[in-house]
C-alpha cells in the first residue's frame, strides 16, 4: 500500500481528519490518511439514492458551520481552485411549520424575519439576541476553536470577563439553561421558540436539554450571518476538491482499511495496524474515532490510566437518526407557498412537539409527531434534480437505535430496523408533510431509507445510530469532551491525539479539532527554539 511509514497517520477521513492531514501536510510533515470506509468524507457524500438524475446528499448537506471555520479560513480558497462552489440564500433562511399549519420563518435579514413577529417587545428580544452574540462572537468563537484546558483559552476567556461579571455569569446560566426555558423567558410569542427550538436538535440536544440556552442564539445568529450554503452540485463535490487538495499537498490517502490496534513503542503511539497491514508514524498518530473505540478497542488494555478507560466505557451516545431521500416529480404543493423558497423547514410545534418526540425516543419508542427536517437543497442548487423536479433531503434526529415500541402503536418494532419499519416510518414522515403540503404523494418517484443501523454500519463514530459522535449533554460537552478525566486532544498515551465530533467543539462540519491538533503539532517546542 505505497509508503508503509509517515510522520503522522491520521485514522478517519472524515472533516476533521481532512483538517488535519491538510494543516500537517501543508506545515511541511509527510501524512497517511486512513478510512475504513471506500471513500474519503465519512458523513460527507453524495449519490443518485433514488433515481437517475437526482443527486442527494446523503448524509450531511449544510455548511453554515465550514465556512464560519477555522479550515475554510485557511485553506478555502485552495478547496474553491480544487472545484468547490457554494450556492446560499439571500432570502428566505428557514421556517417550521406547526400543525395547525401555522409558520414562522426566518430570513437573512433580522429585520425582514422580525416584521413577522406579532408582539412588538419579541423583535426587540429579537434583535437583542442577535446583537447579544456578536457583541462576543470573537470570544465565543474563540472558545469553541481553542483547547478548553489550556493557556490559549485564557485569551477569550479574558475577553468575556472585560465585560464584568454579569457578561460571564450570563453565559455560565445559558450554559446550564434549557432552549425552551431561555426562550420563554425572553419572548412572549411562539415564533422564536418554532424557529429554533428544532434547531437544538443539529446540535444534538433536545428543548429541554441544558446548554440550549447557550446553542439558540448562536444558531440563530450564524445562520442569520452565514446562511445555509450548499455545495454546488452535492457534497460530493465538497470530497473532490478535497481530494484534489490533499494529493496537491502529498497526503497518502488508504481507503478502504480499517484500524484495528494502535501500534505502542515504550508507552508511545508509533502506528496503526489492521488487518495484515500497517503504517508506522513517527511523529504522531491521531484518531478521529470515539472514546468507547479509542480507549476500549484500539489501544491495548491497561495503557492508559482506569479512570479513563472506565469512563470511555460509559461514554453515551445521544439519540439516534435517520435520513430519508425523496425524488418529487415536481415542487413541494405547501399549503403555504412561502415555504417553497425556504432551504429548510422544520415540522414542529417548536418546543412543545419537539420536547415530546425526543423524551418519546428517549424512552425506547418511534415518536408519534416526529419533528421532520424538510431540506429543499434544489431550491438554492436546481442543478440536482432534472428540470422541474425536486428533492426532498429529511432527516429524523429523535429516533431510538433500539426500540421497544411505537408512541403512536401503529407500527410493529419487534425485528428492530427492518424494512417494514423503515417503510413505516417513511410512510408516517410523507404523511406529516402532505398534512402542510397536500397532494405531496402524488409526486413521489422514489424513496430511499437510511436507518439508524445503516448510520452505524457505514461510519463506526456513529455509536448506536447517532449522528453526532456522543450526546451532547452538557456532562459529556464543552469542557468535559468527549471525558471528564481526558478531555484534551492529547491523550494520556504520548504522541496520540484525539479529535472528531466525539471531541470538543463537537459534532458539525467545522472541522476544528482536526485543524486545532495539527496546529499545536506544528507549533515549535521549547526544545526545537532552544536547539536554533
Ligand atoms: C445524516 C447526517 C446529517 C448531518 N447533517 C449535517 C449538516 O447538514 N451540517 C453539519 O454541519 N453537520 C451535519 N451532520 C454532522 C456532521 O456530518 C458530523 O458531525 C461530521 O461529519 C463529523 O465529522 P468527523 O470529522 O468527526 O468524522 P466522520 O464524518 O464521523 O468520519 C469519521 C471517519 O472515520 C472513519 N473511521 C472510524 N473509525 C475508524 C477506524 N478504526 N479505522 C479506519 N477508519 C475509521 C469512518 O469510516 C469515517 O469515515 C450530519 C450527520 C449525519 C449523520
Amino acid at each position: 500500500m505505497g509508503t508503509d511509514s509517515a510522520d503522522a497517520v491520521v485514522i478517519g477521513a472524515g472533516i476533521n481528519g481532512m483538517a488535519a492531514a491538510a494543516r500537517l501536510a501543508a506545515g511541511g510533515w509527510s501524512v497517511a490518511l486512513v478510512d475504513g470506509a471506500d471513500d474519503i468524507g465519512g458523513f460527507i457524500a453524495t449519490g443518485e439514492r433514488t433515481l437517475p438524475g437526482y443527486r442527494h446528499d446523503t448524509y450531511s448537506s449544510w455548511h453554515p458551520l465550514f465556512v464560519t471555520g477555522p479550515v475554510y479560513a485557511e485553506f478555502g480558497e485552495a478547496l474553491l481552485r480544487h472545484g468547490l462552489s457554494y450556492a446560499n440564500t439571500d432570502g428566505p433562511l428557514t421556517a417550521s411549520v406547526a400543525d395547525d399549519g401555522a409558520v414562522a420563518l426566518a430570513h437573512r435579514d433580522v429585520e425582514e424575519t422580525v416584521a413577522g413577529f406579532e408582539h412588538a417587545e419579541d423583535r426587540d428580544a429579537y434583535r437583542a439576541m442577535i446583537a447579544g452574540f456578536f457583541a462576543h462572537a470573537e470570544q465565543i468563537g474563540g472558545l469553541l476553536g481553542t483547547e478548553l484546558h489550556s493557556t490559549a483559552a485564557w485569551k477569550p476567556l479574558f475577553g468575556l470577563v472585560r465585560g464584568g461579571r454579569p457578561v460571564v455569569e450570563g453565559y455560565v446560566r445559558d450554559a446550564a439553561t434549557s432552549g425552551r426555558s431561555w426562550m420563554r423567558g425572553r419572548f412572549r410569542g411562539p415564533e422564536t421558540d418554532h424557529l429554533w427550538a428544532p434547531w437544538l436538535l443539529h446540535a444534538g440536544l433536545a428543548p429541554d436539554a441544558a446548554s440550549g440556552g447557550l446553542m439558540v442564539p448562536i444558531f440563530a445568529a450564524t445562520m442569520h450571518a452565514a446562511g445555509l450554503p450548499v455545495v454546488v452540485g452535492g457534497a460530493g463535490n465538497f470530497t473532490a476538491a478535497w481530494r484534489g487538495l490533499l494529493d496537491e499537498l502529498g497526503v497518502t490517502i488508504h481507503t478502504g482499511r480499517t484500524v484495528e490496534r494502535i501500534l505502542l513503542r515504550d508507552g508511545t503511539a508509533a502506528g496503526v495496524a489492521g488487518d495484515g497491514w500497517s503504517l508506522a508514524a513517527n511523529r504522531a498518530v491521531i484518531a478521529s474515532v470515539t472514546p468507547t473505540a479509542l480507549y476500549g478497542s484500539l489501544l491495548p488494555a491497561g495503557s492508559v490510566p482506569s479512570p479513563v478507560s472506565e469512563q470511555a466505557a460509559a461514554y453515551r451516545p445521544g439519540r439516534a437518526a435517520a435520513q430519508l431521500h425523496v425524488a418529487l416529480s415536481g415542487p413541494v404543493p405547501w399549503r403555504d407557498a412561502r415555504l417553497a423558497a425556504v432551504p429548510l423547514v422544520h415540522l414542529s410545534d417548536g418546543s412543545a412537539s419537539t420536547g415530546i418526540a425526543c423524551a418519546e425516543a428517549e424512552a425506547g419508542l418511534v415518536p408519534r409527531r416526529p419533528t421532520v427536517v424538510v431540506g429543499q437543497q434544489h431550491v438554492l442548487d436546481p442543478s440536482r434534480v432534472p428540470a422541474g423536479a425536486a428533492a426532498l433531503w429529511l432527516q429524523l434526529q429523535e429516533l431510538p437505535f433500539a426500540p421497544v415500541g411505537d408512541a403512536a402503536g401503529a407500527l410493529d418494532t419487534a425485528q428492530g430496523w427492518d424494512e417494514k419499519l423503515a417503510a413505516g416510518l417513511a410512510d408516517r414522515v410523507l404523511g406529516r408533510l402532505e398534512a402542510q403540503a397536500p397532494g405531496l404523494r402524488e409526486l413521489v418517484l422514489g424513496v430511499d431509507v437510511i436507518t439508524p443501523p445503516d448510520l452505524l454500519s457505514r461510519n463506526p463514530n456513529a455509536l448506536a445510530g447517532d449522528p453526532y459522535g456522543g450526546s451532547a449533554e452538557l456532562d459529556q460537552n464543552f469542557l468535559w469532551r468527549p471525558l471528564a478525566a481526558a478531555p484534551k486532544h492529547a491523550t494520556p498515551v504520548a504522541r496520540l491525539w484525539h479529535i472528531g465530533a466525539s471531541t470538543h467543539p463537537g459534532p458539525g462540519l467545522g472541522g476544528a479539532s482536526g485543524h486545532l491538533v495539527a496546529g499545536t503539532l506544528l507549533k515549535p517546542t521549547m526544545r526545537s527554539r532552544l536547539r536554533r
